[in-house]
């Protein structure tokens, strides 16, 4: 199979195969025909980047996800509105759950953090 005939700033031959032009012998990446697809695949990809389905939800960054994921469904209308708010309610209830939990360990390492101050004077 064909190797794309670009060679890369480092010296290096690219090491695309699929979706060589047979004009030029170039993949998607390297082909200055091919500007546009490019940049339209890239931006597919930037978009489904960030509102990948969650899996667990365990953190705030988690929620943020989910809550990224749970827009775009509904932007793209894969996902009914009753489902949404189902959905929107086990969100609040796992972000106040990790709320307290994160306020809980604060206020540990607060009461450990005068304990150690009382204890060096
Ligand atoms: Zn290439």
């Amino acid at each position: 199979m064909e190797k794309c005939a670009a060679v890369k700033t480092n010296g290096e031959r690219c090491g695309h195969r699929r979706d060589l032009n047979p004009a030029n012998g170039l993949c998607l990446f390297h082909d200055p025909d091919r500007k546009a697809e490019l940049y339209a695949f890239q931006d597919r990809g930037r978009k489904n980047r960030g509102a990948r389905k969650p899996k667990r939800i365990e953190s705030i960054e988690d929620v943020i996800a989910a809550r990224d994921w749970l827009f775009g469904e509904l932007m793209a209308k894969r996902i009914e509105r009753d489902e949404v708010s189902t959905l929107r309610a086990v969100l609040a209830d796992q972000e106040k759950s990790i709320t307290q939990d994160l306020l809980g360990r604060v206020r540990a390492l607060q009461r450990e953090l005068k304990h150690l101050r009382q204890g060096a004077s």
